[in-house]
This record gives C-alpha cells, structure tokens and sequence, in this order.
C-alpha cells in the first residue's frame, strides 16, 4: 500500500477488504505494527431467522444458552501465565538498561500480545456463531458490580472446603479478563446490526433466582448451582437464567 509523507509499505492482509475504505491508522503494538483500515460496508445479508436464544454469561462455563448448550471458556492466559512468570523471574536477575533485560522485557510484552490476540479471535467466533445461528439474541445488561461477587468457599463439618464452582481456585480478576464480556457484547451487537438481527437486553437481577418453569422466586446462595423448584423444574443454575 502507499501512504501519504511515509510512501510504499509492505502490508500482510490479513483478509480481504470490502467495501470502500474511509480511514487508515497505523498503529504499533511491542514489535508489531498493524495498519487498520475503517470501511464502509453494504448490509450482510444473512438468511433469516425465527429463533431466538437466551445467554447468560458465566464464570464458570463462559456462556450458557437456553439450549442448554455452553460456551466454555479458553483459559489462554492461565496458560500463559506460567510462561509470563518465568520470563518476569528471569527479567528482575538482569541488570537494568542491559541488552538482555530490554529483550527480556519484550518477550513478555510479545506473549500478553499473543494472549490477547487469541481472546479476541475466540469472541469473535464465538459472537459471529450466535449472530448467524438466531434471529433474536436476549442478553443480560452487564453490571460490572454484580459480575464479581463470587461464591464463598463453604466448610462442610469437618471444616474442609467444598467445592463451590468459581470460588476458591482463585483468580478471579484473570478470570474476568480472560472472559472478556464486555468485548463480547461489543462484538456480537455490531455484527447484529450489520446482519439485522434483533439484540435485546435483560436486567440480570432476577435471572438466577426466578425459576424459569412457573416464575416462582427459588432463594439461592451464591454456590448453589441447581435450582429446584416446587413446580418440579429441575435445572442448571444458569441454563435456568439463560431462559
Ligand atoms: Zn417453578
């Protein structure tokens, strides 16, 4: 491509440009230099749909449908994490300004690059999934001060922990990170509206303690993870809030 002031660049496409270009931004990420190009694009034209899903977001599955079918969620960073703490553990042995530390230094800044990258690929597959599968997506409002609270380890008698779905394994914030719903939402709201596709939003509040079978309030700890309801509803905790 060829830039005004800079002039001919050699460009990786990393897919094929539609539409009429309106913006170019060049931008540097560690090593990498990524060029970001601003389209503007017709309407996607997918074959419509009646069916609409219910999603409820998760820690520990990263999304439950009304199916009943989950999205698990990719633990890269977990993963990476132990790599990220070797290289930091060999970066504070080496001397400050040293060749060795600055490549150090960018060794770990490539993995969070590469993390972040692979989180980014898994939400938009997994959002473009349930944009061309369903005519009307149902989400909740993401209320950031509800997301954290997490179940409190319980003792049984013998004071040990039982296990209690996201609590205990700790890491909650990576968690978080890791799950990126906010980006989620971002990305399946713009790939809706481009295709026509109906988002509606939810107050989560009640979603976990009405039973979806007879609208009954079910009272639930936090790490109680099946809801049973007088009605005879038997159900997930969250699959019964995705519906
Ligand atoms: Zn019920």
């Amino acid at each position: 491509m060829s830039l005004a002031k800079i002039g001919s660049l050699k460009v990786k496409l990393h897919r094929e440009i539609k539409g009429t270009i309106k913006t170019c931004t060049i931008k540097r990420e560690g090593d990498a230099w990524y060029v970001i190009l601003a389209c503007e694009v017709e309407h996607e034209h997918l074959e419509e749909s009646q069916e609409a899903v219910g999603i409820d977001l998760g820690l520990l599955h990263f999304a439950t449908l009304s199916t009943g079918e989950t999205i698990e969620n990719p633990r890269y960073s977990r993963k990476a994490e132990k790599r990220v703490a070797r290289l930091q553990q060999a970066l504070s042995g080496k001397k400050r300004g040293s060749h060795r530390r600055r490549k150090a230094v960018k060794q770990v800044a490539k993995l969070h690059q590469k993390v972040s990258n692979q989180r980014r690929d898994f939400l938009h597959k997994q959002s473009r999934k349930l944009v061309n599968t369903y005519g009307t997506l149902v989400l909740e409002e993401l209320q950031p001060a509800n997301m954290s609270k997490r179940p409190k380890p319980k003792q049984d008698g013998n004071g040990k922990y039982l296990p209690n779905g996201a609590a205990a394994k700790g890491g909650l914030n990576k968690s978080l990170v890791d799950a990126g719903w906010g980006m989620f939402q971002q990305f399946y709201t713009y790939k809706a509206a481009n295709a026509g596709r109906q988002v509606l939003f939810v107050t989560p509040k009640y979603t976990s303690q009405v039973c979806s079978g007879c609208g009954t309030v079910v009272k639930k700890e936090l790490s109680e993870r099946w809801l049973s309801c007088e009605c005879g509803t038997e159900l997930d905790r969250d699959h019964n809030a995705a519906l």
